[in-house]
This record gives structure tokens, sequence and C-alpha cells, in this order.
């Protein structure tokens, strides 16, 4: 069997393993990788990718997603406002809403494509200057901005935490956060700790190396 079926079908059964409540997704981060290194977790029918790029989702995506509209392609990355339109056009969903000026842009061009995503706001929860997000104090205003004023559909908390072995305090903080919110999903967790953000209730795991190898 292909190495990366195998990789992929053993985070899945570690996953199983630590029992989790919620159902867990793992959207597969294929950023930097050609498409046919990820074909073959396509035929094997995983649905759920991630790219950080909308020019590099673009090229290596269209095709694929005219032809099997089952496929969800999600930004995990630093969105710019300028790329907001082409980034409607090609995902599915948004792990990055994080300012108003985004929030704005994509709305309008919802309604300009009829097409609506799935959104996540990420929190930067170390208040980490070199990192995006929203700041915790920040959050309710933000949330109500984009679910009221600008009827995004936002489902759940993203977070990348910051590096310093408090890991596990974040994850929890974050679970608490989309609780206050009574918010269904949480993107938490990667290749290194997808482990201790589904034990702090995370339903979608963003996971690359660990199933795609290592990133030149
Ligand atoms: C690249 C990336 C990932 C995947 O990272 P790995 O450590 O390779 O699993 C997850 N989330 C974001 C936001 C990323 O940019």
């Amino acid at each position: 069997m292909n190495t990366i079926i195998q990789r992929f079908n053993k985070i899945k059964s570690n996953i199983t393993s630590i029992k989790p409540i919620r159902p867990v997704n793992i959207v597969a981060v294929s950023k930097t990788f050609a498409l046919n290194h990820i074909q073959p977790l396509i035929d094997y029918g995983h649905k759920h990718f991630g790219e950080n790029k909308v020019q590099e989702a673009f090229s290596k995506w269209s095709e694929l997603k005219n032809s099997n509209n089952s496929l969800n392609l999600h930004m995990v990355g630093k969105l710019q406002s300028n790329k907001a339109k082409k980034a409607v056009e090609i995902f599915d969903y948004i792990h990055s809403l994080d300012n108003q000026k985004l929030a704005d842009i994509l709305s309008k061009e919802e309604q300009n494509l009829g097409k609506k995503l799935k959104y996540f706001i990420q929190v930067n929860i170390g208040n980490e200057l070199q990192k995006s997000g929203v700041q915790a104090q920040e959050l309710d205003n933000f949330y109500n901005y984009c679910i009221k004023e600008k009827n995004l559909n936002v489902i759940g908390l993203m977070v990348i935490p910051p590096n310093d072995n408090n890991t596990n305090k974040y994850f929890k903080i974050l679970d608490e956060l989309n609780n206050s919110l009574s918010l269904k999903e949480l993107s938490m967790g990667m290749s290194a700790d997808y482990y201790e953000a589904i034990k702090n209730n995370a339903t979608f795991v963003r996971i690359g190396s660990l199933i795609f190898g290592n990133r030149g």
C-alpha cells in the first residue's frame, strides 16, 4: 500500500483510540506538494484538503474540483484581502478569518458568486505580534460582526498556539471560548500536537507533514 495512505490510516486509528466525543475531520494539508504526490489520497476517497496560498490552490485544485464536487478545499494560511475574491471561488472553508476588512470583502464576494463558505475565526491566543488572529478580548465583537452584519457562516474557532510548551493550556482556552459562543466546530492540532488538540475537543485537525512527509 502507498506510504501516504498508510500514514493516513495510522493517524485515523490513533484518533479512534482517543475516543473523541464528536467526529474529527482530518484536513490533509497538501501545501508545497505536487498533485501527483497528493493523488493517492484523493483516489483513496479522502475529501478534505488544505492549502495556504490562493494561487497554489488554484493551479493545483481547479480542475479536480470541477470534476469532483465532493472535494472540500480549506484555506489554512493567512488570507490577504486582495486575494479574498479568488479565495471565495476556490475554497469551501477558510480557517483564517481575522479582521473586519476581510469579512467585508468575503461577504460581498459570497453575494456576487452566490456561494456560501464555512469559516473559522482565527484567535491569536498568545497575543503574538508575528501571528495573525483576533485577540481573545476582541472575539465577541468580531464574531457578532461576522454573523450579524456580514451573514458569514462561522462554524468555529481556529488556533495556532504559541510554541512554548503550554500547548495544552491554549487548547483548553480555545475550547472554552468556542463553547462560550456555542460554536460546534473547532480547528486546532497539527502533525505535532493533534492528540492534545483532540483531547481538548478539536473537530478539525490540520495535518501536513505526518501524511505527506517533510516539506522541502
Ligand atoms: C502547514 C500548516 C499546517 C500543517 O502543518 P504540519 O506540521 O505539517 O502538520 C497546519 N496548519 C496551518 C495553519 C499550516 O500552515
